[in-house]
């Protein structure tokens, strides 16, 4: 097969397209700056227009020769410093989307190819030099031979081509180095359907673009698809595992807006925005399956809403995240709750802190069982930025990410010191948590707040906090059995339903299902929340503002001395952000006085539960 590729039509390609930067490297090199240089290609702008896309479809088809002719070619180039653009590396960005491939979908088939995927950076190892040219010297007659490496495990000449001896001093510095990296890309949270772990692979990096990203980074990464085969040495197996070698790293916005709101859509959100009762329908459409607890859901529509994040004129950041946490007896829905919020809102990370095989929480550096490199892995808070984290059992958390969970609810990053690793990771997000009591089950005469394993300055950071305790009571279990059998029968009728689809089956049922059926469609309310909180940003009317100031001086004198949770300013912000939510769902501009009633009604239950004994 004859390819279009080659040095010199590369040369012409360089420089038809990037005489620019070519001058510019140039320059660099005149002036001895000997470092490696990268010149970047736009695929979709340049390469897909030059001799009609051929050269592009051979790069993504057989990216090892092309490189090589795309390198060889910018070596060929003209320059006004009259300089050889020897050891450029060619990055091609900006990809068709046909190159796109979700990690879960990379096979056989794209092994050499070249490919374009997206995803959150999951894990960084430290930057290291790796050795791609090794210098010996004969420790026999002192001839100097070099090897090129190109395995994982240093190759040696096999005898001194001068005496034939088989002794060799390795030569470090003499050697040709190269900074490299691993990191690990993992699937978006929020493009997996319930339930669905992610998927996750390895990406090698090279030169200039290692120690660029940061775990919780959302990027494209564009390279080659290589294979090796499980297993070490003599027990290599036929088996093999994918990874990519990265060509270029794209940093994606982190603001980027995954929906696309229709003006039907708009019109649909205005409409129900208008509702008198659409506090009502948020919480009918939380967890519908889940009897009762009005005032959690409530409290977790305006979670899903959030406050407004503010930068005060000294620099310092208010988060406007909601943080909340329910503490209760087993066999109460927690659980059942932080799964359901997880389906329905955008960016959702779930996580247990009992789970030891995973990141945690925060982050951790932990030396790589493979290679002993430093390697920084993103927790699941990391890994929510700019989403809700849902920690079922965080009172069961490792003691790491006790301490760092504090700065990472309040300054919303997570800071990592440890040997080459030092880094500051984002963690905007809000965390909805749920706990068991200290003893398994809530003892009734003993005070609540003893019972719960949290520290005092942890639990003041949640915004809410809610009790739940499974005690029998006649009126309410029988709702409760009533509530739990009819969806169960609804569950199976539905079951049976796939199977029969007879138009007239579908219409009795239908009323039944509207009881446990949400009353906005999940699709409408992820929506509406992202419409609410790109456009919605209220701030206090001066009624709504007086109302907040009595309320907070009444709790501050009222409460107890020795209260496990202190009321302190914390609490002001608490009210603030509540508020900003409660308007938000009314796409209102101001905080009223009702969204502060609103929100003062269900402050003073979470209080009252916790406090009061
Ligand atoms: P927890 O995490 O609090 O220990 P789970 O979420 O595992 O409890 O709930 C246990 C079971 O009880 C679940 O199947 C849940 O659906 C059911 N359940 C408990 N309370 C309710 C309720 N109020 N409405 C509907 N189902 C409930
Ligand atoms: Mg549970």
């Amino acid at each position: 097969m004859t390819m279009l590729s080659s040095p010199n039509v590369w040369r012409e390609f360089f420089q038809n397209y990037y005489e620019r930067e070519l001058n510019k490297i140039a320059g660099k090199i005149s002036t001895g700056d000997g470092t490696e240089k990268s010149i970047y290609v736009d695929v979709l702008s340049h390469l897909a227009l030059f001799r009609e896309g051929v050269l592009a479809e051979e790069l993504f088809n057989y990216p090892d020769q092309v490189i090589e002719d795309a390198k060889n070619g910018i070596s060929l180039t003209d320059n006004i410093y009259d300089v050889k653009l020897e050891n450029c590396t060619p990055r091609f960005v900006n990809l068709p989307v046909s190159r796109r491939t979700l990690i879960r979908d990379l096979r056989a088939e794209h092994i050499s190819r070249f490919i374009s995927i997206e995803g959150i950076v999951r894990k960084v190892t430290e930057v290291r030099p790796k050795i791609v040219e090794a210098a010996f010297v004969c420790s026999h007659c002192g001839k100097k031979v070099r090897v090129y490496q190109e395995e994982s495990k240093i190759k040696t000449p096999y005898e001194c081509p001068a005496c034939k001896s088989k002794r060799f001093v390795f030569l470090p510095e003499e050697s040709v180095l190269v900074d490299s990296q691993r990191i690990k890309i993992q699937e978006y949270p929020e493009n997996l359907k319930g339930g669905e772990q992610p998927q996750s692979i390895d990406v090698y990096l090279e030169g200039d673009i290692t120690g660029i990203v940061n775990p919780g980074d959302r990027v494209v990464i564009n390279g080659i698809v290589r294979a090796n085969p499980r297993g070490q040495g003599q027990k290599k197996l036929v088996h093999m595992d994918l990874y990519i070698e990265g060509n270029s790293i794209e940093i994606l916005q982190q603001e980027y807006e995954e929906f696309e709101i229709t003006e039907e859509d708009k019109k649909r959100i205005l409409e129900l925005s208008e509702d008198e009762r659409i506090y009502e329908k948020i919480i009918k459409s939380i967890a519908p399956s889940i009897y009762g607890y009005e005032d959690i859901k409530l409290a977790i529509a305006l979670q899903l809403f959030g406050g407004v994040p503010k930068r005060l004129p000294d620099g310092t950041e208010i988060r406007g995240d909601i943080h909340i946490l329910l503490v209760g007896d087993p066999g109460v829905a927690k659980s059942q709750l932080l799964r359901y919020v997880h389906r329905i809102a955008p960016r959702s990370v779930y996580t247990t802190g009992k789970g030891t095989t995973t990141a945690g929480l925060t982050a951790t550096a932990v030396r790589d069982e493979v290679d002993g490199r430093w390697t920084l892995e993103a927790g699941a808070l990391v890994l929510a930025d700019k989403g809700i984290a849902l920690v079922d059992e965080i009172d069961k958390m490792r003691p790491e990410d006790r301490s760092a969970l504090h700065e990472a609810m309040e300054q919303q990053t997570i800071s990592v010191a440890k040997a080459g690793i030092n880094a500051v990771l984002k963690a905007r997000c809000a965390l909805l948590g749920a706990a068991n009591p200290k003893y398994g089950r809530f003892d009734r005469y003993s005070p609540i707040a003893e019972q719960i394993n949290l520290s005092p300055t942890l639990m003041s950071r949640f915004d809410l906090i809610f009790v739940l305790t499974d005690d029998p009571d006649p009126a309410r279990d029988t709702e409760l059995a009533k509530h739990i059998l009819q969806t169960h029968k609804l569950g199976e009728k539905l079951e049976k339903m796939r199977n029969v689809a007879s138009e007239y089956t579908r219409q009795s049922l239908e009323g039944e299902i509207q009881k446990v059926v949400p009353v906005i469609d999940p699709d409408l309310l992820r929506k509406y929340i992202a419409y609410a909180k790109r456009t919605v940003f209220p701030v206090l009317t001066d009624e709504a503002e007086k109302r907040i100031i009595e309320f907070y001086v009444g709790m501050r004198s009222k409460a107890k001395e020795d209260s496990p949770v202190p009321v302190t300013a914390r609490q002001l912000e608490a009210l603030i952000r509540l508020a900003e939510a409660s308007a938000r769902i009314r796409l209102s501009d101001r905080i009223e006085l009702e969204d502060v009633e609103r929100v003062i009604r269900i402050i003073r239950k979470s209080l009252e539960q916790i406090a009061l004994d």
